[in-house]
């Protein structure tokens, strides 16, 4: 089988996999139990590397969404009443089980979406960070603040808002999924889970390990299928109190228009054109580095991907060698090799998108340049090379657009007016890099940076206490930590009288019309 970590080992694992879940149907979880579609309906879902079919999976409709969203309200009312200690230790018990399966899953996901084994390897663990991090928050989720006033007392306090419908999408999907599911269950709240039709694996194991560790049957439910056969009810659902999503911001402005008839809450991350902006000053080495890592790492299939660099042009000519030397050295291949650090797009229509990119880029007039062994795996995989787009404007589309491949535009500045108004000029404003050794210039331009998050001389660090979110079409609302319980609750003022307060009293005759004094 090969050692741990070696790509032989990994391929044992996958075949093993492979068998498992080609065995029959890949169900939906509805009420704690597995179950197929009515009448039987059922999509592929293929492995990118090579196109071969990993499982036939339940596409669910309006039927099992309704089901789902039943089985979400019925079991609320228990789940918002659990000790929030009996919470706290339920998602700690998930996470156990997500780590003690941490190989499958990570060789799981990558099968499933393409992305590098070495970036994946990792994915159990972040995923069951995610899990504990919002269980040790459950205990105190519901507190609030006691405001006294002269003869009366404001309590607040928070409540879980009802099932809340999570839709996520298919580049990083058992990370992004429980971090959205870990904030709802601490919350109180109840979930009904529509993961990408691309990727749906490991939401069906999820749901699994969290039966297995003792959640109440109806807590987490998972419908797959596609976005308008199984998403759209969901965000229309009436018993469905709000939509957390995360994908693109086409679907999110969707998204938006069809829960407004149900008042739904939502919380929308969505898409970016991140820029990164280099300064002269910066520590060079260091911030090819993060643009590499940035761009390319996930296969470019990362929301906070930089994929505008924008270069002072006093250094642009020192950095260009040096990052086409990188970009035409990444290695693209298997991705259950560990060495490979571009692996195959996510679909045949995604590296489409992504090789029109490259043709838009040419007939704009830009250089493209990059590595040139995707070719290896012919036409019609699903590889595609990493490039770079030199002699752009902001204004093209390749500047404008996100092509969520591997694929860099880079431009050049003056100065930092001209940076920060090439960096603000687009309709995204997810996140932003800035490399700088002068500290008031890198205070300065992140507060002028429209962007959720800026980083400064760094990739894109966590701290998951920190809010995460979108300006403009990257979307609405913040989650991490207090964010993200503040968006599955409700707070409640409670407000009590603790002395007779004055009331004007109305109906009766003027004489007795004056309160007594309190
Ligand atoms: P997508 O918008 O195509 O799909 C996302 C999810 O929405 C899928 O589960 C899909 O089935 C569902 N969906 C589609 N139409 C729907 C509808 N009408 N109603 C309800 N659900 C619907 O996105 P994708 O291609 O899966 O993911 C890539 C996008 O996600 C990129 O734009 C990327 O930037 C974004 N993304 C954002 C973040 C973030 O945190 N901001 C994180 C990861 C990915």
């Amino acid at each position: 089988m090969g050692a741990p970590g070696t790509t032989e080992h990994h391929h044992a694992l996958a075949s093993e996999l492979r068998r498992r879940w080609a065995h029959g149907t890949v169900e939906h979880c509805i009420g704690g139990r597995l179950g197929p579609s009515r009448g039987g309906a059922t999509f592929d879902d293929r492995c990118p590397a090579d196109g071969t079919r990993l499982a036939r999976v339940a596409e669910g409709g309006p039927e099992e969404i309704d089901q789902a969203a039943r089985a979400a309200a019925e079991a609320f009312a228990e789940w918002s009443g659990t000790p929030g200690a009996e919470r706290k230790r339920i998602l700690h018990a998930i996470a156990e089980r997500i780590e003690a399966r941490a190989e499958e899953l990570a060789v799981l996901e990558t099968l499933d979406t393409g992305q590098p084994i070495r970036f994946m390897a990792s994915v159990a663990h972040g995923s069951a960070a995610n899990l504990r991090y919002f269980a040790e928050l459950a205990p105190r989720v519901e507190h609030g603040e006691c405001l006294p006033a002269r003869g009366h007392l404001h309590c607040t306090m928070r409540q879980p808002i009802g099932p809340v419908g999570i839709i996520t999408p298919w580049n990083a999907p058992l990370m992004i999924a429980t971090w959205k599911i870990a904030a709802v269950l601490a919350a109180g709240c109840t979930v009904v889970h529509k993961p990408a039709e691309l990727a749906p694996l490991s939401a069906s194991v999820l749901a699994e390990l969290a039966l297995e560790a003792g959640l109440p049957p109806g807590v987490l439910n998972v419908v797959h299928g596609t976005g308008e056969g199984a998403g759209r009810w969901l965000t229309e659902h009436e018993a469905i109190r709000a939509i957390a999503f995360v994908g693109g911001s086409a679907t999110g402005a969707r998204i938006q228009g069809q829960a407004a008839a149900t008042l739904k809450r939502t919380q929308l991350e969505l898409g970016g054109k991140n820029p990164v902006l280099v300064f002269e000053d910066a520590e060079l080495e260091r911030a090819l580095d993060a643009i590499v890592f940035m761009i390319y790492g996930l296969n470019g299939e990362r929301c906070t991907s930089s994929s505008r660099l924008l270069v002072q042009q006093s250094i642009a000519e020192r950095l260009r060698p040096r990052l086409v030397e990188r970009v035409k050295a990444l290695r693209v291949g298997d991705p259950l090799d560990p060495a490979t650090e571009i692996g195959p797009m996510i679909h045949p229509a995604h590296r489409d998108k992504v090789r029109r990119y490259v043709a838009l880029a040419r007939e704009q007039g830009a250089e493209v340049v990059g590595g040139s062994t995707a070719a290896r795996f012919g036409p019609e995989s699903c590889y595609v090379d990493p490039v770079l787009f030199f002699g752009a404007h902001n204004s093209m589309r390749i500047a404008q657009e996100e092509i969520f491949g591997p694929a860099l535009t880079v431009l050049g500045f003056r100065d930092e007016a001209d940076a920060v108004a090439q960096a603000n000029d687009s309709p995204y404003g997810l996140a932003a890099y800035l490399w700088t050794r002068d500290t008031g210039r890198a205070h300065r331009v992140a507060r002028a940076l429209e962007a959720g998050t800026v980083w400064v001389n760094a990739h894109s660090v966590r701290h998951y206490d920190a809010p995460f979110g979108g300006m403009k079409r990257s979307g609405l609302g913040r989650d991490g930590g207090e964010h993200g319980l503040r968006f599955c609750m409700e707070t409640k003022n409670v407000v009590v009288a603790h002395d007779p307060l004055p009331i004007d009293r109305l109906g009766v005759a003027p004489a007795a019309a004056t309160p007594p004094e309190p």
